[in-house]
């Protein structure tokens, strides 16, 4: 089902649509905004300079140090007293980054969230439990809303107490789940282990990107009549609903009408042509309290416009192979862990989990990947452990390009996660 007309406009009107809210946004960021405008005289570019979608070139770009320079409040377009939530992201150094919401805003979030749960097959039949951890992160109460909206009936487990959260699927007879991916694999291994049968038929993942063998490890635990989509977005810009895969599972289409995406060189700052791979930059055109214009995301992505079979005219950003967040720079090579994980799920002697460590020793970077077997019985064999070593290790180097060490261990001994899963260790820090 299509939620919103506007999710099939045609290109011309959906660009009609985002150039006027684009310059009312503008104008008022410019009347209200001091570090906004100052960044635009700098850069000597007026509101008036901006007569096409083309001209959005111009503006400066916003960062996320812009938002701790500017803590909490001072990016704020609506006054405090409109806003009827604030959220912030931890920041693991300084201040953390504070986002608010007006009441429009809320409802605008709601709008989105309900398109895209609405995208990945949900609807007012379902019981969806949101295993997301509630509190400061967008994450819940953005997934939480939106099914409200459509009419599905939320059970608002938060994260953690795994058994629990079984009894709630078993008994409530939960159809949908909202979770990180990794988390909603712990959550299968441990029912599968319950003995427990569960009716998940829909998982909107999100919080972390899912790499396609890790969906292959959903309909493995979950069943293969599983409707598994993945949805991004990100504190600053709203939250979940920025974007969400639809049930072709080509890319996830993006809520235009509200964020104008942009693909930029994150080197020079150009803007890069249709179909290229660059930086994710967005604007937010309809928000009150906190509209970013051009926000660098980090994530590595590019965009697709052609129509898509489920009927949605919206751009489509391509699944995420990487958050620039987390690149390693090992020997001098760029290493994505999503790379890693492509090559380790790929393996079928092999579970879904891993950690990777990285050190320094004698002046020379090293990585060590601690890898999960899939069945207990292959410990007994040094011969068939040696040669699963070997395969891991070459296929690795073929994708990355290097060296890494391989730590085989029993099934269920790595570390599990409730929320983000954190598995790289980086000790040259
Ligand atoms: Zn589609």
């Amino acid at each position: 089902m299509i939620w919103a007309k506007e999710e099939t406009l045609t290109r011309q009107e959906m660009s009609d649509l985002q150039f006027n809210r684009l310059k009312e946004t503008l104008n008022r960021i410019y009347e209200k905004v001091p570090a906004y405008r100052e960044k635009m005289n700098q850069a000597g570019v007026a509101c008036e300079d901006i007569k096409d979608l083309d001209d959005l070139a111009k503006l400066p770009f916003t960062m996320k140090q812009d938002l701790r320079d500017n803590y909490p409040f001072g990016l704020f377009t609506a006054p405090k007293k409109d806003l009827v939530r604030i959220h912030a992201s931890s920041g693991t150094t300084g201040k953390p980054t504070v986002v608010g919401y007006t009441k429009n805003d809320m409802d605008l979030w709601t709008e989105c969230v309900s398109r895209i749960a609405c995208m990945g097959g949900a609807s007012s039949d379902d019981v969806a439990q949101i295993s997301f951890g509630y509190g400061m992160f967008t994450g819940a109460l953005g997934l939480h809303y939106g099914l409200e909206n459509i009419g599905a009936s939320v059970v608002p487990a938060s994260s953690g107490n795994t058994q629990k959260q079984i009894m709630y699927m078993e008994d409530f007879e939960a159809t949908l789940l909202v979770a990180t991916p990794s988390y909603a694999l712990h959550i299968g291994e441990i029912a599968k282990e319950m003995g427990k049968k569960l009716n998940i038929k829909i998982g909107l993942f999100g919080g972390e990107g899912m790499t396609e063998p890790m969906r292959e490890e959903m309909y493995k635990l979950f069943g293969r009549e599983m409707k598994v989509t993945q949805n991004y977005g990100m504190s600053e810009l709203i939250g979940p609903g920025v974007s969400g895969e639809c049930l072709e599972l080509c890319g996830m289409h993006i809520n235009e009408d509200h964020f104008i995406p942009e693909i930029i060189n994150p080197d020079t700052g150009e803007v890069l042509a249709a179909g290229e791979k660059g930086e994710l930059v967005v604007t937010c055109i309809t928000k009150e309290a906190l509209p970013l214009i051009r926000y660098r995301t980090g994530d590595i992505t590019r965009l697709f416009y052609e129509p898509c079979k489920c009927g949605r005219t919206t751009v489509r950003m391509e699944n995420l192979s990487g958050r620039s967040d987390d690149m390693l720079i090992i020997r001098g090579v760029n290493v994505f862990p999503s790379q890693i994980e492509e090559v380790l799920l790929k393996i079928p002697q092999i579970g879904a989990h891993y950690e990777i460590l990285v050190d320094r020793k004698n002046h020379m970077d090293t990585m060590e990947i601690s890898v999960e077997l899939a069945d207990e019985s292959l410990l007994d064999s040094y011969a068939k452990l040696g040669e699963l070593e070997k395969k891991i290790k070459f296929d690795l180097r073929t994708v990355l390009g290097l060296d890494a060490m391989i730590k085989l261990v029993g099934p269920r001994s790595l570390k599990r996660f409730e929320g983000k899963a954190r598995r790289v260790t980086d000790l040259r820090k």
